[in-house]
């Protein structure tokens, strides 16, 4: 019933919010399944030393498994560490290991160390013969050289907001961030989507923040709203995303309109100055 065509440059997309628990990687991972079912080719880039996207791709990402840590640090190409999610040959992903929580402070006294992941993204796709059209990076909870490496890899900034007291608090650090990224090291950098995440509408305090974030924003927001849900919660333990542990429910339905809104609004640069 949704008729998407996947022929445009690829897209890299950084899902980012330097708070914690707001469901970024809830986010990456969902889209991304979602976007591989409607017939897209998506690579999920797993920058978070916990490597929770990787656990809820079904990827092992175990401290011996090459990963992101071997290609930021080692210069590994981004090809010799790829690996393919059991839940579609469509979908891709880059791990994750523990040793990425080492990274952040190895990275310092490195050569170009904000371009790191920017350099290997561009060398494979240059180099694949099968062309994606979406490149997911899931971020750690922090400003850090990972997230900075994030910023300049991508074009977009994808911010999931939490509908919860506080949901606010540290956007314009975040964006403050962005417009530094904007002028020393990625000119083409714009936030384009916001989603808002583990949506009650039974309480008013979802919806006030609802509300303020639209009133705040606009553009930028989905009109699709992602519902608290159980079943989100717990596809992750079964090495799952939702949208393959329970296609039908209110979790799976939602990040699949999300998907198709945001493969279909495009990558909504910005017509003058700024990120908002
Ligand atoms: P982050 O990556 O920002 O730290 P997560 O995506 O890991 O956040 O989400 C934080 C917690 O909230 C996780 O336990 C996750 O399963 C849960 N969660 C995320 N989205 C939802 C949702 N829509 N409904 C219920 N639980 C959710
Ligand atoms: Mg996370």
């Amino acid at each position: 019933s949704v008729d998407l065509e996947f022929r445009g440059r690829t897209r890299v997309i950084t899902i980012s919010n330097q708070k914690g628990g707001v469901g970024k990687t809830t986010t990456t991972v969902n889209v991304a399944s979602a976007l591989a079912s409607l017939g897209a080719r998506v690579l999920v880039i797993d920058l978070d030393p916990q490597g929770n996207a990787s656990t809820a791709l079904g990827v092992p990402h175990s401290a011996e498994v090459p990963s992101v840590y071997d290609v930021l640090i080692d210069e590994f190409p981004l090809a010799d560490i790829i690996q393919t999610s059991p839940e579609s040959p469509n979908l891709l992903c880059a791990p994750s290991t523990i040793h990425l929580a080492g990274a952040e402070i190895e990275l310092v006294s490195q050569v170009a160390r904000e371009h790191r992941l920017k350099t290997a993204l561009e060398d494979y796709l240059d180099s694949t013969e099968e062309r994606l059209d979406f490149v997911l990076i899931d971020c750690p909870p922090s400003l850090g050289l990972l997230t900075i490496n994030a910023f300049t890899a991508a074009q977009e900034l994808m911010i999931p907001i939490q509908c919860e007291y506080y949901a606010l608090e540290g956007l314009s650090q975040l964006l403050g961030s962005v417009r530094m990224i904007q002028k020393h090291l990625n000119p083409s950098f714009h936030l384009s989507t916001i989603v808002l995440t583990m949506y009650d509408g039974r309480t008013r305090l979802a919806q006030q923040v609802a509300e303020e974030v639209r009133t705040h924003f606009g553009n930028e927001v989905l009109d699709t709203v992602i519902p608290r849900s159980v079943r989100v919660s717990e596809a992750p333990s079964f090495g799952q995303t939702v949208i393959a542990y329970d296609g039908q429910s209110a979790g799976a339905i939602a990040y699949r309109e999300a998907a198709v809104e945001i493969a279909r609004r495009g990558p909504n640069e910005p017509t003058n100055e700024g990120t908002s």
